[in-house]
């Protein structure tokens, strides 16, 4: 498999990840479920304009998605701000935080939700990270 392959396997594990926290909030209210999805969507929107947008590698994005959004930025790439990682590690924390007290309620919900943030990981630090062409990534490795 190439990257592009192991980058759009990446994504779709986040973004089931996700979904599963957007479920198990539901289970307990739907319009916080509602609520978090939109903050989700708006984060994830957000993280193209703080951290893609920056990346040299944008126009051949391994997750496609992110690279597409950010291009529509127009920003040239740089180096990263510390500004530019707080911001970012911020916005990851609002995707992934909020469902975590839903998911205490429900093991099975909790597991799935583990099992993708483990694989999306797995699969970045194997296969991604190693050799990565956005050189400002304070995660990229020599590949
Ligand atoms: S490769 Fe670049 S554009 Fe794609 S997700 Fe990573 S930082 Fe964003």
């Amino acid at each position: 498999m190439n990257k592009t392959t192991f980058g759009v396997i990446g994504l779709i594990l986040g973004v089931a990840a996700v979904l599963d926290g957007f479920y198990a909030i539901a289970l307990r209210s739907q319009y916080m479920a509602g609520g978090y999805l939109l903050l989700a969507v708006i984060a994830g929107i957000f993280i193209t304009r703080f951290f893609c947008a920056l990346c040299p590698i944008k126009g051949t994005c391994v997750h496609i998605l992110p690279g597409y959004f950010a291009q529509l930025w127009k920003v040239a790439p740089r180096p990263y701000t510390t500004g530019n990682l707080v911001i970012s590690g911020f916005l990851f924390a609002i995707l992934f935080l909020p469902p975590i007290p839903s998911l205490f309620a429900s093991p099975v919900l909790m597991f799935i939700f583990l099992v993708c943030l483990a694989l999306a990981a797995v699969t970045s630090t194997r296969f991604l990270c190693p050799g990565c062409g956005n050189r400002f990534c304070p995660f990229m490795k020599e590949g």
